[in-house]
């Protein structure tokens, strides 16, 4: 049995611990936080998420606790006419298509299902201890370090000192994007508003995400490119929207930051140290990819360690397995802010080409169909 080093407890860290353990391997996370607490509001999972987790045994924790919504509905942020919609749980929907639902969570509720599991398999995982990334004497006692450390990845950056994807995140795009996030409950919105559908308004340099995280509350994100310009998401339902958040404890603002896909797997893995998660590959949020991948990561880590006996190649064959797909996810995500953020002709054409195709664009079955 190997000893495996985990340097974060956020999904990817709690996610190799689980992957590691059921493969037989010892588990042990080190966590700077003294507390596994609220990192963000909701999270989307899915189906290519979900058909993991259901696969480590979690899908009932998970639907336990979270929900499945109905409906994808893409508005014009203008006005709130639809520019597309779809099914997101009927027959030929995510379960029967894709072998999984499409899911909503609390990100602390998805925290604690894969906390529990992780523990229950054997993973020792301990808060309030910093990582001092390949020099940290602990390391003496493991025979591999998983670096699962976060957009900010001591590892990956002393892992990776000297090469093209060393040195720290760059803030995104050329003007900044904001995220601003915030968890309403459902009963302080007006009616029409407490919706079991994930619901997106496209608007110029700026779209509004809203969804179900439960039966009770609803989770809003206002992502910004440039400056902002709330005066541009003014439809009547945006305006009913963001009038409640602000009458209830308002948004919490974060800045996004951006880098290169890797391009290449001796960038995730030299000898026994890998990267995991978004120390490997951060990405912009428009897919609502990014803690899917650390999942995928992680099943993909989990089959290579059963694999192999030898701890580096295992992490290579880990590598090899993931830097593709992680870069075309990145470069999808960042395309698909390019797409909901046009204005002027481009907007004009999207607009058209949604009406006519959206149903089966927002499909994607390259992403949700992925087999690892
Ligand atoms: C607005 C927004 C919306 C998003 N929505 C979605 C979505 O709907 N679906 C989706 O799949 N993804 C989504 N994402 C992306 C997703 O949140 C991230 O990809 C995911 O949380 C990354 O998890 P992680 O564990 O790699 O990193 P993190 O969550 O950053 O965890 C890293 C952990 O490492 C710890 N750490 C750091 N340094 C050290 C150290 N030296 N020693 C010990 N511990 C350390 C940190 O404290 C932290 O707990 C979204 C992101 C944003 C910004």
């Amino acid at each position: 049995m190997a000893k495996f080093l985990i340097a974060g407890a956020g999904i990817a860290g709690l996610s190799a611990a689980i992957a590691i353990s059921r493969s037989g391997h010892g588990a042990t996370v080190l966590e700077q936080a003294l507390e596994l607490s609220e990192v963000g509001a909701g999270i989307q999972l899915g189906p290519n998420a979900m058909r993991i987790l259901m696969d480590w045994g979690l899908g009932e924790a998970i639907l336990g606790v979270g929900c499945e919504p109905t409906h994808l509905i893409v508005r014009d942020a203008r006005d709130d006419h639809v520019l597309t919609s779809r099914s997101l749980n009927d027959q030929d929907a995510a379960r029967q298509k894709y072998g999984a639902p499409h899911v909503c969570i609390r990100r602390a509720d998805l925290q604690s299902v894969l906390l529990k599991d992780a523990q229950d398999k054997g993973a020792n995982v301990l808060l309030g201890q910093t990582m001092q990334g390949l020099h940290d004497s602990r390391l003496v006692n493991f025979d591999a370090l998983i670096g699962c450390d976060g957009l900010h990845s001591k590892v990956r950056e002393q892992m990776l000192v000297g090469t093209k994807h060393g040195g720290k995140p760059r803030l995104a795009g050329f003007m900044g994007h904001t995220a601003y996030r915030a968890m309403v409950d459902m009963a302080l919105l007006p009616l029409e508003l407490r919706s079991q559908s994930v619901q997106v308004w496209l608007g110029a340099s700026q779209h509004v995400v809203a969804y179900p995280v439960n039966q009770q509350q609803m989770n809003i994100v206002i992502a910004q490119e440039g400056a902002p310009t709330l005066a541009s998401l003014m439809s009547a339902q945006l305006h009913a929207l963001i009038t409640a958040v602000q009458a209830n404890g308002g948004f919490t603002e974060w800045q996004l930051f951006h880098r290169p896909p890797m391009l290449g797997a001796q960038f995730y893995a030299k000898g026994n140290v890998a990267l995991l998660g978004d120390a490997a590959h951060p990405m912009l949020p428009y897919l609502a990819q990014g803690a899917a991948m650390a999942i995928e990561d992680a099943q993909a880590l989990r089959q290579a360690v059963a694999r192999e006996v030898n701890i580096d190649m295992a992490l290579q064959a880990y590598a090899k397995a993931r830097w593709k797909r992680n870069a075309r996810v990145q470069i999808q995500s960042q395309m698909q802010g390019y797409a909901f953020h046009a204005s002027g002709l481009t907007r004009f054409a999207r607009d058209a080409v949604l009406r006519v195709a959206g149903e089966r664009m927002t499909r994607m079955p390259w992403l949700y169909s992925y087999q690892y």
